[in-house]
């Protein structure tokens, strides 16, 4: 009962969060002020009632349209919130159900777990917003990357200490793995700058050799920024895991491309049309942060490594 009520708790504070992320997506660009004016049609200027303003409900009780001027609203809407929503709301049932099956206290909320939750709601946050912008815009802007990076370290050493910190609490032997490593409390920091450094300096380098080879960029300081943020949030394994998912997911969206008869009318130019690495990185760094260690593992497997 109690995984049911958290989970659907944190599901409506997504959508309500992916409806303000909305509002900055539209405005951003833009330069607008995210506060004010209240939320309007970008078509007719019409300023919505509250109930025009509810997420994903609003959307689909008004089938996609401005009530005033029919006006086609996007997808992106109710897919930003449904992505916030569905995310929040899976890292809460994963708090929940942690804290209502520990083995030796049932229902006990440790630091380190109520660390990761807020954490890994940020993170989500900030890739949902990056995805997108990258995708309308090609845009990674550097008050996002930047901060997102220092984020990325701040959790780690917050993690770091709240593990140490509910060991002395509550004596469980859960973290001792990690006050084994080298570098004590500080060890997730440790990971975090080198995932950062590398996965950073990755995407550097192959834009570098892609330059040298092809004379043009191929890939943005921001999609580098980025990767450095992945790497600060998910170690460097999570960070690779991403960029590999991300190439994957870009190579299926070009070839998909390319089965539409439009876009291969096009074909001279397509070869030539930037896609939105950024976008992907994000996808690969949400399908990491969810499921990295299955998705390593089962391929160690499959390699026959393990
Ligand atoms: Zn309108």
């Amino acid at each position: 009962m109690m995984i049911a009520y958290g989970t659907i708790l944190a599901t409506l504070m997504g959508l309500a969060f992916g409806s303000f992320l909305n509002v900055c997506l539209s405005r951003w660009p833009k330069g607008e002020s995210v506060v004010k004016p209240r939320s309007h049609c970008c078509n007719c200027g019409h300023t919505l009632a509250w109930w025009e303003n509810l997420p994903l409900v609003s959307w689909l009780a008004l089938r996609g349209r401005c009530r005033q001027c029919k006006a086609w609203i996007g997808w992106r809407y109710p897919l930003v919130e449904l992505a916030v929503g569905a995310l929040w709301g899976w890292q809460a049932w994963q708090f929940v159900s942690l804290a209502v099956n520990n083995a030796q206290i049932p229902g006990l909320i440790t630091l380190p777990d109520v660390v990761t939750l807020l954490g890994r709601m940020i993170f989500y946050w900030l890739l949902v917003a990056l995805a997108v912008l990258d995708a309308e815009h090609l845009w990674l802007p550097n008050w996002l990357t930047l901060p997102g990076i220092a984020l990325g370290f701040a959790y780690s050493i917050i993690l770091g200490f709240g593990l140490l910190k509910s060991d002395a609490l509550t004596g469980l032997p859960m973290t001792e793995g990690v006050l084994a490593e080298p570098f004590g409390v500080w060890s997730l920091l440790v990971k975090s700058l080198i995932g950062a450094a590398v996965g950073g300096g990755l995407v550097l380098v192959i834009r570098w050799t892609y330059r040298l080879l092809r004379g043009h960029e191929g890939m943005g300081l921001g999609d580098a920024k980025l990767m450095a943020m992945l790497g600060a949030w998910l170690g460097l394994p999570g960070a690779l895991l991403a960029f590999a998912l991300a190439v994957l997911l870009g190579a299926a969206a070009s070839l998909a491309l390319l089965a539409v008869p439009a876009a291969r009318r096009g074909a001279q130019r397509w070869t030539m049309t930037k896609l939105p690495l950024g976008t992907f990185l994000c996808i690969g760094g949400v399908l990491s942060a969810l499921w990295g260690r299955q998705i390593i593992a089962a391929y160690l497997r499959w390699v026959g490594l393990n």
